[in-house]
């Protein structure tokens, strides 16, 4: 399969005067899995669907590879898309949606039952070719759909929301396996989505995007420990999130003084599981609500004038009107 990259240069793009994306500029290297994350407007579909075809910028160009395709049409761009919806043919089996867009493409007979053959292997549907796809699971529709989108041999996938439709349990096996599959194919792949977890699980790097615009682009692990805006750091797992107090000596933090490694000019935060239990800790608080979890229990502690949240080690006894004293070990401290 061809490698590409896709680049885009100073996206932008209103609807009736409100702007939808606005000067995004992202490089996508050949064979990378790139999430677009972000609340609900925010303009993710929009910046997805420019990049294939079916929306023109105001401003700016797209870029496969070396080639400009902004002037392109859809169709010719040679993109694969899956979307939440599955948008399968409903009157066709199972092979004949996989076998869709090589029939367009007047591919020969004996060529185009073996992709299609290969296509059911990859997404594990062998024996369900002469089905209707109506008889099918979620899960099994959205790798027909999947199928049907790699067929072609295309220069990059494009995901809108593929899993978003479905529930818990075959949400998190199938994005194991879409992320399996396509590092085995190597293909270029944006992935849309509104749920951090998907996109940190699944992705080589993710972009937050706000209100058309990029907040900021890492890897999951750069995001999550290095978030640089405030929107980021409550976005992606969960912050507390302080606006510390310059007084004599040190800070005001949830009204305890305390002395801080680094200075903050802004908000500071810490993770709830960077957060301990520490019977000289420098925060008295009070336990407020205990939820299990499992693994962990998530703990909401009551500082001062702040409710925080702190993830306990779950053999840790605590009940409600617990009172507590926590501690912040100095590299805990996030600055956003
Ligand atoms: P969602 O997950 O809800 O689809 P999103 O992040 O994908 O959100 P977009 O669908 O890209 O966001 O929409 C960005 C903004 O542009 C929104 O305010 C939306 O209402 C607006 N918008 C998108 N498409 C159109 C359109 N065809 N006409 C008018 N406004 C549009």
């Amino acid at each position: 399969m061809q490698r590409v990259g896709i680049q885009l240069k100073a996206l932008s793009k209103h609807f009736q005067g409100k702007t939808a994306v606005e000067g995004v500029s992202l490089q996508v290297a050949p064979g990378e899995l790139v999430s677009l994350l972000g609340p609900s407007g925010c303009g993710k579909t929009t910046t997805l669907r420019m990049i294939a075809g079916f929306e023109r910028p105001d401003q700016g160009r797209v870029f496969f590879g070396e080639q400009d395709v902004t002037d392109l049409p859809a169709e010719k761009r040679r993109v694969g898309m899956v979307f939440q919806n599955y948008a399968l043919f409903p009157n066709l089996s199972v092979a004949g949606n996989i076998g869709f867009g090589l029939r367009v493409a007047r591919w020969p007979a004996e060529r185009l039952r073996k992709r299609v053959g290969e296509m059911l292997e990859l997404v594990g549907l062998v024996g369900f070719e002469n089905r209707p796809v109506q008889n099918l699971s979620g899960g099994q529709r959205q790798r027909v759909a999947l199928a049907r989108a790699l067929a072609p041999e295309p220069r990059v996938l494009l995901l809108d929301e593929p899993l978003s439709a479905l529930d818990a349990k075959i949400r998190a096996g199938l994005r194991t396996e879409l992320r399996r599959l396509q590092l085995e194919l190597g293909i270029t792949t944006l992935l849309v989505t509104h749920d951090q977890e998907e996109a940190m699980s699944m992705s080589d790097r993710v972009v937050v995007m706000n209100q058309g615009r990029i907040e900021q682009i890492g890897s999951p692990r750069e995001l999550y420990t290095r978030p640089q805006t405030p929107f980021v750091a409550t976005f992606i797992g969960s912050m507390n999130l302080f606006t510390p107090e310059k007084i004599p000596g040190g800070f005001r933090i949830s009204g305890h003084e305390v002395a801080l490694p680094v200075t903050p000019n802004g908000q500071i935060g810490v993770r709830p599981e960077r957060i301990e239990l520490s019977p000289h800790g420098p925060f008295g608080g009070v336990v407020e609500l205990v939820t299990y979890l499992g693994a962990e229990q998530q703990v909401l502690v009551r500082v001062g004038p702040d409710l925080w949240t702190v993830f306990v080690p779950n053999q840790v006894l605590l009940q409600r009107g617990d009172r507590v004293r926590l501690r912040v070990p100095d590299d805990a401290w996030i600055l956003v």
